[in-house]
Order: C-alpha cells, then structure tokens, then sequence
C-alpha cells in the first residue's frame, strides 16, 4: 500500500479536503480522507489531488488538421474549409497523419486527460490509445443523407471489431441530422441496442443552419447537400427542433451523448434531461466553427448531465481540457465550480461507461490521478482548478 498527502484532495464525489490523505494498493484506491499516517506516506506539497480528466469528444484523426482551418464566421464557411483541406476521404491516412494522432494522445495525456469519447471514420486512433494507455470509447462515425438502408453497418462490421479491445471500446455514431438518412439512424440505433456497447453519440443541436433545415428544409446545409449530390428529392423536412426530431425516432436514450446542443431550447434540454441522456459541451469549437457559445448556465438549470469535451484540433487550439472549463467558467459565472468539475470527469466517466473505474477518488476505483501544482495558499481549490492549467503544473500519480 502507498499512501499521498496533498494540501488538497478533490475527491470529486465528496467536498474537498484540506490536507487530505489518498491510500492507494494495486492500483485501485483504498481509502479517501485526512487518513491515519500510514508507513509509506509520500508527502506531494501544495498540490491538489484529483482524478485525472474525460474529455467526452475528440476526433483524434483530425489531428493532423490542427492550424490548418481556421475559425469561421459562419458553421457551412468552416465546413467548407475543412472539406477542402481534408480532401476526398478514401480510408487511407498517411504516416505523418498518423503520427499527428500519437502526438495529440500525448498532449491530451500531459493535460492530465485519462480517458477520452473519440469520434472516428477510420478507427485508426484505437492502436495508438492502446499504446499510450488512454482508455475510452471510439465511436465509430457514419453519415450519409441519402443512405436508404443501414448496408454499411454489416460492411464494416469487422473493422469495429478487430480495432476493439484492450481499454479502447469500439461503439457508433451517426455524425448528424443533417448529415444522416433517418433509415441509417435507425439501423445504428438498433446495431447499439443489440451490440456490446450500448452507448451512443451525435453532434446535435450544433449550428443555426441544422436548426433551419429541419424546421424549414431550407437553408445553406440544404445548398451544402445538394453541392456534393447528397440531397434527396422525398426528404420532408420533420418541421420540429433537433431533439424532438431524433425523439419521436426513439433514437436518443440515457446512454447516447448528445455533442453540442447550442442550439438547444430549455424544452428540448428538459426532454433530454428526462430521458437521462448527456449533453457533451465543447465551447472553443462553437465559437471557432462558428455557431457562436453554448447556453452553459442553462445546460446545468435544465437538470440535464453535462460532459465536456474539446472537439478536433482542426476547430481548437489544444486538448487541454483544463482550457475547456476555463472557458465555460467564463460563460457560466453562476454554475458552481464543483459542477463544472463535475462534468470535467465523473459525468464524462459515466457517459462513456467508465464510471466505475475512473471520475473520482473513490475506493475501488483505478488510482489514475494527477497533481496540479498550486501557487501556493488556496482557498478554494476548484475555483483555481478552472482557472487556466497548463501541462507544465500537472504531474500524473500512477502509483
Ligand atoms: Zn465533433
């Protein structure tokens, strides 16, 4: 057994606790409090002890795009771009659009992030996870306006399973309603339902212009479809809001992360909050891709869980999901610091399945921890936690 002193302990599941003692065996967490003086105590100083970070959205294989799309007035502008710079997807990624993905595990890791919800076309970021030990699920991404059928499920059924395994869980993910034929989110729905993982995502609720197409079926996002020969002549517009849409679908449950929601009303907000279901924030992307900032204030009144995550570097700067809750700190000045925290890893371990082994400093679970250095004296040690962390101040304790 060892044991960690910290000025403080961020537990995460309990209020924090000055001086706190975490006592660690196997791996896996044993105790949590002011703790009798165990034999081994390693005393870490004027730091504060928590668990390490889930970020609930990358897209790992967009690394390589990173500074090479920049931020965009308008959402279908940085589409356009990013389209433009990625060029025509054939499945393959060159050695050095790979090796951007080992290099973004890294400093996710050095960010203090243990587990991530990776959005993925190519599965090709489940090797380098596993190598770098990054637990987390990859959503296996698939989008088609005019897929008449879910065929594609069965075609790429062994791709899923061999790149599965080992800490790195391999799920699915319709990209988006304005993106996906409702006959593909139907059969995606019903492959995870059946499936070994039940968990879910979509980028919902992201830009203005989604919310029009489905009202209305007008709009840049219809000019978009029709551009690369992706509309379709008997698509009706569902003339209803993104959750209603997927709802009435029964496409959305208490296990499916639902990316985004800017766009979101407190209606629609209270009906994912009643399903159980999770909205994953990323507020440096919103603002980079255009769809202006996410209501976070009204994300937390709503009832609704809240997950952060950074989204690709191809519509922010970092994976350092310390900058993520600096941000939403800045737009949620009323949340309490706790709550943010909160959605920062236990709310992000549970959307992902991981909540019994990552999060919090509870015993029993995997004692993935890190330690942020404090500038000495802090009061109120998660105020300072949103603050702004740089990788420089955070040290991993992997007991
Ligand atoms: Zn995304």
């Amino acid at each position: 057994m060892k044991a960690f002193r910290a000025a403080w302990v961020c537990p995460i599941d309990q209020p924090p606790i000055k001086d706190g003692v975490v006592s660690v065996a196997g791996g896996k967490i044993l105790s949590v409090g002011m703790g009798a003086s165990p034999d081994r105590i390693r005393d870490l100083g004027p730091v504060a002890l928590l668990p390490g970070l889930v970020n609930a959205h990358t897209h790992l294989e967009l690394s390589w795009m990173r500074g090479r799309v920049p931020p965009a007035p308008k959402f279908t502008d940085w589409v356009k771009v990013m389209f433009a710079v990625r060029g025509r997807p054939d499945g393959t990624m060159s050695s050095e659009q790979i090796g951007a993905i080992a290099g973004a595990i890294g400093e996710a890791k050095d960010a203090g992030t243990v587990a991530v919800g990776d959005i993925s076309n190519s599965l090709m970021s489940a090797q380098p996870m596993r190598e770098a030990g990054l637990r987390g699920v990859i959503f296996h991404e698939l989008l088609g306006f005019n897929e008449r059928d879910g065929a594609v499920l069965d075609a790429t059924r062994e791709m899923r399973a061999s790149a599965s395994g080992a800490g790195v869980r391999v799920s699915l993910a319709p990209h988006a309603p304005y993106s996906t034929s409702l006959e593909l989110f139907r059969a995606i729905r019903k492959m995870v339902n059946d499936g070994e993982c039940p968990i879910m995502s979509v980028h919902l609720g992201e830009s203005p212009e989604e919310v029009e197409l489905l009202e209305n079926g007008t709009g840049p996002w219809r000019g978009m479809l029709e551009m690369i020969g992706a509309w379709r002549e008997d698509w009706q517009a569902p003339a209803c809001d993104p959750v209603s849409y997927l709802d009435r679908h029964g496409l959305i449950d208490a296990n499916t992360l639902v990316v985004h929601g800017v766009q979101l009303s407190g209606a629609a907000l209270a009906r994912l909050a009643a399903i159980g279901a999770t909205v994953v924030t990323c507020p440096r992307s919103n603002q980079w891709v255009g769809v202006g900032y996410p209501p976070i204030e009204r994300f937390y009144e709503s009832g609704v869980k809240v997950a952060v995550g950074t989204d690709s570097l191809a519509s922010v700067q970092d994976l350092n999901l310390f900058s993520e809750i600096k941000t939403m700190r800045y737009l949620a000045p009323n949340v309490p610091a706790s709550s943010i925290i909160e959605s920062a890893t236990l709310i992000g371990a549970r959307a992902l399945g991981l909540g019994n082994e990552l999060g919090s400093l509870t015993p029993g679970k995997q004692a993935k921890m890190i330690a942020v250095r404090l500038p000495g004296r802090v009061d109120d040690v998660e105020e300072f936690l949103l603050s702004g962390i740089d990788p420089e101040q955070i040290e991993p304790v992997n007991p």
